[in-house]
């Protein structure tokens, strides 16, 4: 090879290089058992439970259940998942509701899907899912607590969450609605983990917006959960908009909500939004205290009856693909957003 040729090919093998690790959808996503590479998603549900104790904040802990059982349990759910090929699942459940890193990183070792946990609260409920103490916390004091999970680990398990997990009432902020937004927003800055926030009707998103906007937070940092309970599409319009990822997650096997949300995906393709449109179940998972674990919804309904009548709806595969993969591995991949 002459010089001028191989300077030639170390050009191009040195721009191909670049080219691939400047792709944008190789932001990192921290999991259970670690991290890997946004582009190893692969098809995701990104709001989902395996575990979720409504029951008294006194009440919540590891002695309310054998973790052998809930995982024999919870198994054949993930077994299920196996055929449409999901490779990786986000657990929503915050600290105080049954959150257990342990219990997740051993699901996923068993099942090989990705399983992403959390950090953060849930102030939904008028906030009896918090812990007294919060009255007298600030903001700030409670990021430390969430940006010392994310760096050190949770608790002692040495697991780092993926995600800020976060419910508020959506109808007025309370006080500790709006010390949790803002302690989210001071953990993204500091960490890059997205927001992701139980919220419904678009008020509560209006008003999170707001506290994302004083710390200078991007909206494309947040993940409006239950975005399917707003029924105005001007709201949705506006809030999409701004670059905000809209979770229609709350996909059930009867036909109404279904149809619903359907609805609304093709709104969504209408004004060209379906990417930032993420897709999932809210299903609950096993519920400790109750026989087995009490009735637990399947994880897969969205790629059956749902994907069928996606696609009945004139809902393309690629749009399915945008929807499941691409969407998720942008939301989700780790990086500070800060508004420019
Ligand atoms: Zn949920």
């Amino acid at each position: 090879m002459t010089s001028f040729k191989f300077f030639s090919a170390f050009v191009f093998f040195s721009l191909m290089i670049l080219s691939v690790s400047c792709r944008k959808d190789e932001y990192k996503i921290v999991t259970v058992t670690g991290e890997i590479p946004a582009s190893r998603m692969g098809i995701t549900l990104p709001h989902e439970h395996v575990l979720f104790d409504l029951g008294m904040i006194d009440s919540i802990g590891f002695h309310k259940y054998n973790k052998d059982s809930v995982i024999r349990r919870m198994l054949p759910l993930f077994e299920e998942l196996k055929p449409f090929k999901v490779q990786t699942f986000v657990d929503g459940t915050p600290e105080f509701m049954g959150r257990d890193p342990q219990l997740l990183a051993d699901l996923s070792r068993k099942t090989g899907i990705n399983i992403i946990s959390n950090v953060g609260w849930y102030a939904a409920d008028n906030g009896r899912h918090l812990p007294r103490e919060i009255k007298d916390m600030s903001a700030e004091e409670i990021a430390l607590i969430w940006i010392g999970e994310a760096k050190n680990g949770i608790g002692n398990t040495g697991i780092k969450p993926g995600v800020i997990s976060i419910a508020i009432d959506s109808i007025g902020l309370s006080e500790n609605d709006k010390k949790l937004v803002a302690a989210a927003c001071l953990t993204h800055l500091e960490t890059g983990l997205t927001i992701m926030s139980h919220t419904g009707a678009a008020a509560g998103a209006y008003a999170q917006l707001k506290i994302l906007e004083k710390y200078g937070v991007d909206p494309s940092a947040f993940i409006w959960s239950h975005a399917m309970e707003e029924a105005s599409r001007s709201k949705v319009l506006t809030i999409a908009e701004k670059g905000v990822w809209i979770a229609f997650d709350g996909i059930l096997p009867e036909m109404e909500p279904s149809v619903r949300i359907s609805e609304m995906i093709k709104y969504m393709k209408s004004i060209r939004r379906l990417d930032h449109v993420l897709l999932s179940h809210d299903a609950g998972g096993y519920q400790p205290g109750l026989p087995n674990g009490g009735n637990i919804r399947s994880y897969s309904e969205l790629f059956g009856s749902f994907k069928l009548l996606m696609l009945s709806e004139g809902i393309t595969q690629d749009e399915l693909y945008q929807m499941m993969v691409k969407n998720p591995a942008a939301a989700f991949g780790v990086r500070v957003r800060r508004v420019k």
